[in-house]
């Protein structure tokens, strides 16, 4: 059996399938170049625990 993807989210207040957010790479080292490092822990975070959109309204999903 297939299992689907659903979380909820509380703009569409409803439960919805999600997709995770292309990290740009190329963008998040310009940005950890010009802070000193400073963003390096922010790419990280993105890497390893990639933020979820909601499908219907593209809006990041945040969990407890
Ligand atoms: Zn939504």
């Amino acid at each position: 059996m297939e299992k689907k993807k659903i979380v909820f989210c509380n703009k569409c207040n409803k439960e919805v399938s999600y997709h995770h957010d292309k990290v740009n790479h190329f963008v998040q080292f310009i940005i950890t170049l010009f802070s000193c490092g400073l963003w390096l822990p922010m790419w990280l975070m993105m890497i390893f625990g990639p933020t979820k959109i909601c499908d219907e309204c593209n809006t990041p999903i945040w969990e407890d």
